[in-house]
């Protein structure tokens, strides 16, 4: 029979490409998109959606069972921006949707969970280069709170309930379909856009701040990666260190000028800078590689030719 996959918090900015990678793979209908609105209205009419608030256990347990669904993808939270403004708020959705779903799973009709964890758990006393797997994690965000607070969660219930739950903490990822969510890396999308409708962008980080960043079709491939990998070849169970790429605003700023000599940039760092300072530059990944044999395929200049021509056309300039 095949896997019925249940999205929650489709919408979003990295729900929007998974739910069309795992319908093009699984077949439409069986994948269930949800999310707390409709505004994603392609994604809402290209196949199964409804209307589900991660926050609410029996929404989720009556989809569940409305569909047979045995596997799980929680893509819904408040991010790391956004959850500064709003840090109840954060708590609340990302913990209790968590709580939720893995509670599900421990039923024992989930046989499957997703739950993205971020680079945000880690804080100022990690060690910022090449950041291990296992070393200091002392978060300063409510959001890097609740990701770090969550992973020790799925480790739990993974010993406790052999849940088979499976993370993946992603660095800034980057996309041209959806905009993103309220993150500290939503500069390195946002200044493709600008680049193309304006040839300037006013940066809210300064120059040199170092972070590790992600293609769109390089996470969704190692999420799918991920979740197809045998049980007994992951060794890690609150979740994995992904890596692909590291640079600066200035070094994106060099690799769009490559292609556009008259792009401009200033820089007026804001609030995010702080958060920025106090995650990893770049992070150390061997364990993903060696378990599930984790390879990116996306460098920043491959990046933004891609980012650059697809926005093009989307502005049609
Ligand atoms: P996003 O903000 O773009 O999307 C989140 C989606 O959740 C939105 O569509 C929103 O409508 C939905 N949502 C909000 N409240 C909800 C509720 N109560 N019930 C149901 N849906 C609700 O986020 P994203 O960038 O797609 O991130 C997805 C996951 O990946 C999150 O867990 C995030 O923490 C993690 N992550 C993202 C990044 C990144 O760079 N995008 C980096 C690290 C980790």
């Amino acid at each position: 029979m095949p896997s019925k996959i249940l999205i929650i918090g489709a919408c979003g900015q990295i729900g929007t490409e998974l739910t069309t990678k795992l319908r093009k793979i699984h077949g439409k209908d069986n994948v269930i998109a949800s999310d707390i609105n409709t505004r994603k209205l392609d994604l809402v009419n290209a196949g199964p959606f409804e209307i589900i608030d991660a926050k609410n256990f029996n929404a989720i347990k009556d989809c569940c069972k409305n569909h047979n669904i045995d596997t799980i993808y929680l893509m819904a939270a408040l991010l790391s921006a956004t959850g500064e403004k709003y840090p109840m708020e954060a708590w609340d959705l990302n913990m209790n949707s968590l709580f939720h779903v893995l509670n599900l799973a421990k039923g024992g009709t989930i046989k499957k969970v997703y739950w993205p964890s971020s680079i945000a758990v880690f804080g100022p006393t990690t060690p910022r280069e090449n950041t291990p797997q296992h070393t200091i994690s002392e978060p300063t965000t409510v959001y890097g709170i609740t990701k770090q607070v969550g992973e020790r969660w799925c480790e739990y219930y993974h010993k406790k309930y052999g849940v088979d739950v499976r993370s993946i903490r992603y660095p800034g990822i980057i996309s041209h379909k959806a905009m993103p969510g309220g993150g500290t890396t939503d500069y390195a999308v946002e200044i493709y856009h600008e680049a193309i409708k304006n040839g300037k962008y006013e940066c809210f980080l300064s120059e040199s701040t170092s972070l590790p960043m992600m293609f769109m079709d390089d996470a969704i491939k190692g999420t799918i990666d991920l979740m197809s990998a045998p049980a007994e070849s992951l060794t890690i169970r609150s979740s994995y260190n992904l890596s692909a790429i590291s640079f600066t605003p200035k070094q994106i700023f060099e690799s769009i000028k490559t292609e556009m000599p008259d792009f401009e940039i200033t820089y007026k760092p804001d609030f995010r800078q702080a958060i920025a300072e106090s995650w990893p530059s770049s992070i150390d990944d061997s364990i993903a590689r060696n378990d599930w044999n984790w390879q990116h395929r996306f460098d920043l200049d491959a990046m933004s030719k891609v980012m650059l021509s697809e926005l093009r056309k989307k502005y049609q300039h």
